[in-house]
């Protein structure tokens, strides 16, 4: 598998663009209940990043952040809503990037889904990832 280490994504409107400059790590399926309602969708798809990966070419004013827990930041774009990344206190050097807003295709698929236990009633998890409770 080719290891591709340079991305670029944007928000709907294009007014905040960013770059990475490293790996994007394994893509979890959230489906607490918070991500849902900032995703207005059945789950989030986040992958970590390296902070020190990360850098907003355009538009950093427009990347509100929203205290979503004690210890967990949601940013997103101020102007469309596009969720970008989650910060958590406990591990400040790593971003959560909401994949759904890479422009560079991503030669690998999610692994597993986490917090099951929140997710809708109305969904039903089609495919065969391992699912877990809460975080495995
Ligand atoms: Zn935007
Ligand atoms: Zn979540």
């Amino acid at each position: 598998m080719s290891k591709q280490n340079q991305y670029a994504g944007s928000c709907l409107c294009g007014g905040i663009r960013y770059e990475i400059q490293g790996e994007i790590g394994e893509i979890v399926q959230c489906h607490c209940q918070r991500c849902r309602k900032a995703n207005g969708t059945a789950y989030a798809t986040n992958a970590p990043i390296r902070k020190a990966d990360f850098k907003i070419v355009d538009g950093e004013h427009l990347l509100k952040k929203f205290q979503s827990t004690e210890t967990t930041q949601r940013c997103f774009c101020a102007d469309c809503g596009s969720p970008i990344i989650s910060i958590k206190t406990e591990t400040p050097e790593v971003y959560r990037l909401r994949i759904g807003t890479l422009d560079t295709p991503l030669n690998h698929t999610p692994t597993h889904h986490i917090f099951c236990t929140s997710k809708a009633e109305w969904e039903t998890i089609g495919d065969a990832l391992p699912q877990y409770d809460e975080r495995p």
